[in-house]
């Protein structure tokens, strides 16, 4: 199937698409193993620094310290392709740049509203976060088996056997020698970026450029855009959130189903209540992002069109853009991270949130 000319994924489009950039600046934030650059395009007003970092900010029991947040806009940072086989996010965070620049997406349809609404945020893209595995993965994944996708991501052993999921965090990294092919889950050098976040211990530059950026920014959202092989969903939180965190992605979880539901697009069915609640998910870069400022980090999946799941590009790209839409809309409603309710906000031993006060220390 020959794709279409909107749906931009491969690395000279991202170049492309980044050199045409005029409204945006645009900053090569790391090179990979690969030789390939990782770009950042930001939109809207300059981050002031503060005087703190937010770890001391947090010990002061002063977020203003680090980040003030009552003039300035809320700063979001959207990272797609850190596994490079999913290049959904690709498409969607592409295509979000040319809006954010024209009010257009590249199929040339008006998404002026996105446009508008993303003027009320600082925003820093990074449309491909692992550019060594989007260089050797397809334009798309659509029908795809399961075991083609399994090998196209996750690669293969030198005798041909598929390397598997999640058995390929057995090897942190996956050594290039052992296989015929990495497949388009890590970089050049077999490191799977979402695991790379091991304080003390983090090895790629594409990481550290990410995580750099996001303190820097003192973000107050990072929206990790992945993709899998089932219905659009927010995953549970992921273990080292704040409880306040903690709660706000479970109602994202819940808010990305009614926004796609009103849209007519297809979501997977949060059950009621949420068991997502009490789940610990691994630590990984969402949990670093959030550490590195305070940054609410929810990681996003969206379909790719392997396993049978039937989907064309028009509908992958709304799922991408409609995804940012829905935090460009709840962002009004409330602040990402309010960081001061964030420090004091816990659970008792209930499970009620409920909040501490500096007194109370
Ligand atoms: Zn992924």
């Amino acid at each position: 199937m020959c794709k279409p000319d909107f749906w931009k994924v491969r690395l000279s489009e991202v170049r492309h698409t980044v050199e045409n950039v005029k409204t945006g600046s645009v900053e090569t934030l790391a090179v990979s193993p690969g030789g390939h650059p990782v770009y950042a395009v930001s939109y809207g007003p300059e981050p002031e620094p503060g005087t703190s970092n937010w770890s001391a900010a947090m010990g002061a029991g002063n977020a203003s310290v680090y980040r003030d947040g009552t003039t300035d806009p809320q700063r979001m940072v959207l990272v797609g392709a850190c596994h490079g086989a999913e290049m959904e996010a690709v498409a969607g965070l592409t295509n979000l740049i040319q809006i954010l620049e024209t009010g257009r997406d590249f199929a040339g349809r008006d998404r002026r509203e996105i446009q508008q609404l993303a003027e009320n945020y600082r925003i820093v893209i990074l449309p491909c976060l692992n550019p060594d595995g989007r260089e050797k993965s397809p334009d798309d994944m659509i029908g795809r088996s399961a075991d083609e996708a399994l090998r196209i991501n996750q690669g293969e052993w030198n005798d041909g056997t598929a390397i598997g999921y999640p058995a390929c965090k057995e090897h942190q990294p996956l050594h290039p020698a052992d296989c015929r092919t990495l497949g388009g889950y890590p970089n050049r050098d077999g490191y799977n970026l979402m695991h790379d976040a091991t304080p003390g211990d983090i090895r790629t530059a594409e990481a550290r450029a990410l995580l750099g950026l996001v303190a820097r920014e003192g973000a107050d959202l990072v929206l990790h855009m992945h993709s899998h092989a089932k219905a659009p969903e927010i995953l549970p939180a992921h273990h080292g959130m704040y409880d306040l965190h903690r709660i706000r992605t479970t109602a994202y979880r819940r808010r990305l189903q009614e926004f796609f539901q009103e849209r007519g697009l297809d979501v997977t069915q949060i059950p009621s209540p949420d068991p997502a609640a009490t789940w610990l998910c691994p630590v990984n870069l969402a949990t670093m992002t959030t550490l590195a400022s305070g940054a609410l980090s929810p990681v996003y999946e969206q379909p790719c069109g392997s396993h049978g799941y039937d989907i064309g590009y028009e509908t992958m790209l709304e799922h991408a853009l409609s995804a940012v839409e829905l935090f460009l809309r709840w962002g009004l409603k409330e602040k990402f991270s309010p960081r001061m309710e964030l420090m004091y906000t816990v659970f008792d031993a209930d499970s009620t949130p409920f909040t501490y006060r500096k007194e109370q220390w």
